[in-house]
């Protein structure tokens, strides 16, 4: 492995080290200067490399232990979430959330703050309540939500040490339908925005072109229970029959999870992608996104629309999807319900950068915050000023990492060199 998943990252790494024991990772965290987690590599910036030793924990034993009285489990934090949810439906339980793709290693996206989608439902990260990982003297260390430091420790960008095993709060097994509806007219929606991501369990609206009338596709996945999901009256959209259409125009529709209506286990619904088929554009493709508040969405909605000609040239789709706010300091829904504004970009650079200064000057505006895994212009390059905490995650890692073992060209730019 030499690249990142998309191909757009040069690792630099020395050497790839794979323990298959916890005491052989302390050993290679002791003995190496520098040194840096990565897991499954799908993030789109530098975030996961290193000029030292790059680790995976993705051979360390991998049981999945259930805590009924904690109503959480201890995964593995090296597996994709696909394994993790696997051993939890196969118990009678489930994570409230999953991000588009199950294929990412659980502590990468957890360090990252990944999310899926849902009024009521916080980022990944936020399902965390304690992380085990082994700090920069070799020590294996755990902490706990509720104890010192915990909200700065779960979204931390590999910058305090290397996760071994995460607890994720877990719930009873759910089942989900997805239902698909094209052609949505942009004014109703935006009129109604509240309305169409607060009717069901989670929403995502894909747009393929800024410069078009309608909204391609608004995909709800609603519980069973809730009866047949409809629009609010005043949008109007048709609905897909399909048994799967890709928000991605180009990309194959076999690669995502069944939609038009069809109950299925929460696993196999809350991902879009299905975790056996390559995901989204196949790898051939860039991501950048912007968190903002949510009562704000429909302003900057608008906004965006008016620099279609400089976005759509670089566009493959964008995805707008909604968190509920948590606590933890670089989460991109710190303190306030969000909205995720996504891009997938075509893999060409040059057009890329002008998109996203065209992108970054209306979110700048919003006091957007940027996902950490995915790319920025210069407009966000510090990113770390954009996160209320940051300046008290960067004491942290200090205090935490004081040699700057985990230190990496990213975290450098970001926290200070
Ligand atoms: C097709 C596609 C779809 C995506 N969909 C979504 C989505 O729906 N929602 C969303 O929010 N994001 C999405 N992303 C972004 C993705 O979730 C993040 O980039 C995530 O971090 C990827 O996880 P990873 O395991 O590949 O981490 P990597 O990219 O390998 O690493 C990311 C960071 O995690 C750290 N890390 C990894 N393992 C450990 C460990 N054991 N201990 C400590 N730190 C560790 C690394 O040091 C690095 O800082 C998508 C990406 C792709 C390619």
């Amino acid at each position: 492995m030499t690249t990142n998943w998309a191909g757009n990252v040069d690792f630099s790494a020395t050497r790839i080290a794979r323990p298959a024991s916890v005491a052989e990772l302390q050993e290679t965290v002791a003995a190496n200067d520098r040194v840096r987690a990565f897991g499954t590599t799908h993030s789109f910036n530098d975030i996961a490399d290193t000029t030292g030793v790059m680790v995976t924990v993705a051979d360390l034993p991998s049981e999945v232990d259930v805590h009924p009285d904690r109503r959480t489990a201890t995964v593995p934090a090296g597996v994709p979430f696909a394994r993790v949810a696997a051993a939890l439906q196969a118990q009678g339980l489930a994570l409230s959330n999953l991000g588009s793709l199950p294929h990412i290693s659980v502590a990468g996206a957890v360090a990252t703050g990944t999310h899926g989608s849902g009024d009521r439902n916080p980022i990944l990260s936020a399902q965390v309540s304690a992380v085990e990982y082994v700090r920069a003297d070799g020590e294996l260390a755990t902490v706990r939500r509720g104890e010192d430091a915990f909200n700065g420790s779960v979204v931390a960008l590999g910058a305090l040490g290397i996760a071994t095993r995460l607890e994720l709060d877990v719930r009873e097994t759910f089942d989900l339908r997805q239902d698909l509806f094209l052609d949505a007219d942009w004014e109703p929606v935006l009129a109604d925005f509240d309305a169409i991501t607060s009717g069901t369990y989670s929403t995502s609206l894909f747009i393929q072109g800024w410069a078009s009338a309608a909204i391609d596709q608004v995909l709800w996945k609603s519980t069973v229970d809730s009866g047949e999901p409809a629009l609010p009256a005043g949008v109007r959209a048709r609905r897909s029959l399909a048994r799967a259409v890709s928000p991605v125009a180009a990309a194959s529709d076999d690669t995502v999870t069944l939609q038009a209506g069809v109950p299925g286990p929460w696993l196999e619904r809350l991902p879009h992608f299905r975790h056996d088929a390559a995901p989204s554009n196949a790898g051939d493709e860039l991501q950048s996104e912007y968190f903002i508040d949510r009562s704000l969405a429909p302003r900057v909605l608008e906004a965006l629309r008016r620099e279609a000609d400089r976005i759509d040239p670089a566009l493959l789709v964008s995805e707008i999807r909604t968190m509920a706010a948590d606590d933890l300091w670089l989460s991109g829904a710190y303190r306030r319900d969000t909205v995720g504004v996504h891009f997938t970009w075509k893999p060409d650079t040059t057009a890329v950068e002008g998109a996203l200064a065209a992108v970054e000057r209306v979110l700048a505006d919003a006091d957007a915050r940027p996902h950490w895994g995915k790319l920025v212009g210069p407009a966000f390059a510090d990113r770390l000023p954009r996160f209320p905490r940051g300046r008290a995650f960067r004491e942290l890692a200090e205090y935490a990492d004081p040699k700057g073992k985990f230190r990496n060209a990213f975290l450098d730019r970001v926290l200070g060199a």
